[in-house]
């Protein structure tokens, strides 16, 4: 589902400055269906890796193939179109302030220019599915943490993505909040088949819901494979 060769990020340098190598020939082979966790400290290039797989960063060299298409070689209407695919949730839930709960998860769908009714049926289906029918007509400012990431969720799914992108989707909430959108994200990948790729600096995160793990240390991917093999070992 996610083909990554070579790719390397150099960020642009102030003056005549080098800039700094974020991400260093990264190679990465992420399976249809497969729960996938990038796992690495801080500033180890985890959230530009990330931002890769929809090119909200775009790599010095290298290719980023998500379900067969090369994102580097497209142009803006055909990214846009890409993008509505590739859904995407954040540690900080990202949401409009000045939108009800509804009008959040409703937003992606009117982009692309839903039909009404076929908004309103989606969004319903979404609200059922994170369980926020009690929540329709709230704002953000009126929401728990947890109660904000669903709604993060619904709308990452509103336009059927084949990959969800979690950008430390639970590193502000608490331990007993977390397990629940853990469960809710496991549950998401077993009825829809949904790839999941999250960034994470927390070991437990991985150890709950991932299948494979890669770690990040400088932007380099030291150590790869399944979640059993690289963090159980003897
Ligand atoms: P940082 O300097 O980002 O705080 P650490 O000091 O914890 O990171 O890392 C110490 C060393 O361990 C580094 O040299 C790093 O390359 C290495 N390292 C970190 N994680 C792994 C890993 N999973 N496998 C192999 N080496 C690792
Ligand atoms: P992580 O998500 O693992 O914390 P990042 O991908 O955010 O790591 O950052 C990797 C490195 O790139 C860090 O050294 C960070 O300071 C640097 N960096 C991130 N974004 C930018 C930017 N827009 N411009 C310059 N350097 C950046």
């Amino acid at each position: 589902m996610i083909e990554i060769r070579q790719l390397s990020k150099r960020y642009p340098g102030k003056g005549k400055t080098e800039g700094l190598l974020a991400l260093d020939r990264i190679d990465l082979h992420i399976e249809a269906g497969e729960i996938y966790g990038i796992i690495g400290h801080s500033g180890a290039g985890k959230s530009t890796l990330l931002r890769t797989m929809n090119l909200l960063e775009r790599p010095t060299e290298g290719s980023i193939q998500v379900a067969g298409i090369e994102l580097t070689q497209l142009n803006k209407k055909e990214l846009q179109q890409q993008r509505s695919k590739i859904g995407m949730i954040f540690q900080h839930f990202n949401l409009l302030s000045s939108a009800t709960v509804y009008d959040n998860i409703a937003f992606p769908l009117q982009l692309v220019n839903t039909p009404k009714h076929k908004v309103d049926a989606k969004v319903n289906e979404l609200i059922r599915l994170v369980g926020l029918e009690a929540h329709r007509d709230k704002y953000p400012a009126q929401l728990s943490g947890g109660q904000k990431q669903r709604v993060g969720i619904a709308r990452a799914l509103a336009n059927d993505p084949k990959v969800l992108l979690c950008d430390e989707a639970t590193s502000a909430l608490d331990p007993q909040t977390t397990q629940s959108i853990l469960s809710l994200l496991l549950q998401i990948n077993k009825q829809f088949g949904i790839t999941i790729v999250l960034i994470t600096h927390e070991m437990h995160v991985i150890q709950t819901i991932c299948d494979r793990v890669a770690v990040i240390h400088g932007g380099r991917i030291v150590e790869q494979g399944k979640v059993v093999d690289v963090f159980l070992k003897p």
